[in-house]
């Protein structure tokens, strides 16, 4: 059989990280099994349909670089892939249903409709349609603007569905509605429009959100009224906030490209999302995508809910940077540095060599490609303040300028490599017979106007002594005050 799995997003808004979680899986098992990962936009509501969302859509897909056989732009044999424009088809199965008399049409308003929701709601029943049109046997067409049509759900009985991971699970037919396959402007609903298409794109597998399990009865019921065969389905559990409550804006981002505008590198993310709800097995958090693409498996996937933790995407994000390598890493962070205003496109002017030196002294301490900004800044500009922390510890003591006007002069005087430098330093603090954390913290605050960072011989070193001795010059006269 081949694999043929479909990502189905609604352009309603931002790509959530949630919906992308889902598309991660589906791509993961079209690879695994060399089969076809196909993007179909569900834009049949028109009235939430958001202009620029299935560009997002596709951005992030491309940002995680997750590369699509199928879809919008792209093509192939199953298209069009946007449900809008498969109308006609939609059409097709609803004339066959409503011919069946496996379907009706229904005229009733949305008054009426409110009415009788209202009326059971008061008797505490269920606020569902009561069935009015359902032997009536109008007449409509689709998108005639008078006529929805809906589905004639068996009255008794069963139906059972089965989910790849939970088993058969049955449902009585009394607990289900006459649902509305078609409505008045002739755009089906999503439960009428991603059954034909699963069924007319040979989708094999569906992974969808568990909010659909409630609808999956009915799809069960619409497959054999239309006499065809359901995809498997996989309905993957939710993805939560720290506070247990379904992952949202109010969390921070919800919308995967701000996670790029963040920083975050697209492998350590598309690591991260896919270990939300999926293991391999192993205690393994690092995993490459080409290992992820051999042991994916839709077995592992859990049911309950997973946690979106920022603190391990950090920390997930830090170890990919830490091994990306040097020449690539400088190439990802230029656009960064170049809206930072510090090097041009073409790393002037400080030279693509001086940038590959900083990175190398940087790279073990990034979270997010963005941390650069607050933490290597001093490489490229002077330091406008000095951090307040290191002022109270670092700034302090009776013979502090001493400390600094000694420690420039030595510097001023001394050979300028890493090995000069720390003798300048040290000879400094024997001199004066301090420890040379009295020389070395007031130095790092005046040459780098912070209080951690790379090595502070390696820091001087590539600074230069020019710009290292006109900083401490700088700190003396700012506490001369
Ligand atoms: N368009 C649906 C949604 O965005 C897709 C659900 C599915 O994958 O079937 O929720």
């Amino acid at each position: 059989m081949s694999i043929r799995v479909r990502f189905a997003p609604s352009p309603t808004g931002m790509p959530h990280v949630g919906v992308i979680r889902t598309a991660i899986f589906d791509w993961l098992l079209a690879r695994h099994y060399n089969g076809e990962f196909i993007l179909r936009i569900e834009d049949t509501d028109r009235t939430r349909f958001v202009e620029g969302a299935v560009e997002n859509i596709i951005g992030a897909l491309k940002w995680l670089d997750m590369d699509i056989d199928e879809g919008p732009g792209i093509g192939g044999d199953y298209g069009p892939y946007y449900q809008s424009k498969r109308l006609d088809l939609y059409h097709r199965y609803a004339r066959f249903l409503a011919e069946e008399n496996k379907a009706y049409w229904c005229d009733c308003s949305p008054e009426r409709l409110d009415k009788v929701r209202k009326e059971l709601q008061a008797k505490k029943l269920d606020p569902r349609y009561d069935r009015h049109c359902r032997n009536l046997g109008l007449k409509g067409s689709p998108g005639d603007g008078k006529h929805v049509l809906r589905f004639s759900t068996p009255e008794s009985g069963e139906t059972t569905f089965h989910d790849e991971l939970r088993g058969d699970i049955t449902v009585a037919n009394s607990e289900l509605d006459d649902f509305v396959l078609l409505k008045r402007d002739g755009f089906p609903t999503y439960h009428f429009a991603s059954c034909i298409d699963d069924h007319h794109m040979a989708i094999s597998h569906v992974f969808r959100g568990e909010e659909w399990i409630s609808s999956a009865p009915k799809h069960r019921l619409l497959y054999d009224a239309l006499g065809i065969q359901p995809p498997k389905f996989v309905h993957v559990p939710v993805i939560l906030g720290p506070d247990k409550a379904k992952l949202s804006k109010r969390h921070g981002a919800a919308n995967i490209l701000e996670y790029k505008e963040m920083g975050y590198l697209p492998e350590a993310m598309f690591n991260f999302l896919a270990l939300i709800g999926w293991n391999p097995g192993t205690d393994e958090e690092i995993i490459p995508r080409e290992k992820m693409i051999e042991q994916f498996s839709i077995e592992r996937i859990n049911i309950s809910a997973g946690v979106f933790d920022i603190g391990k995407l950090d920390w997930m994000n830090g170890e990919y940077i830490r091994s990306t390598p040097l020449d690539s890493l400088v190439e990802r962070l230029r656009p960064l540095m170049s809206e930072y205003g510090w090097v041009d496109a073409d790393f002037k002017p400080w030279g693509k060599a001086y940038v590959f030196e900083v990175l190398k002294l940087m790279q073990e301490r990034l979270k997010r490609l963005t941390d650069i900004r607050e933490s290597a800044f001093y490489f490229f500009e002077e330091p406008k303040e000095y951090d307040p922390k290191g002022i109270k510890k670092a700034f302090k003591g009776g013979d502090i300028i001493d400390r600094l006007v000694a420690a420039r002069d030595a510097l001023a005087e001394c050979e300028w490599s890493l090995d000069g430098i720390e003798r300048a330093i040290r000879s400094t603090a024997e001199r004066l017979d301090v420890g040379a954390g009295k020389i070395v913290h007031p130095v790092r605050l005046a040459v780098s106007g912070l209080t951690g960072g790379p090595g502070l011989f390696e820091i001087l070193h590539l600074i230069g002594k020019d710009r290292t001795t006109g900083r401490i010059d700088r700190a003396i006269e700012w506490l001369k005050g």
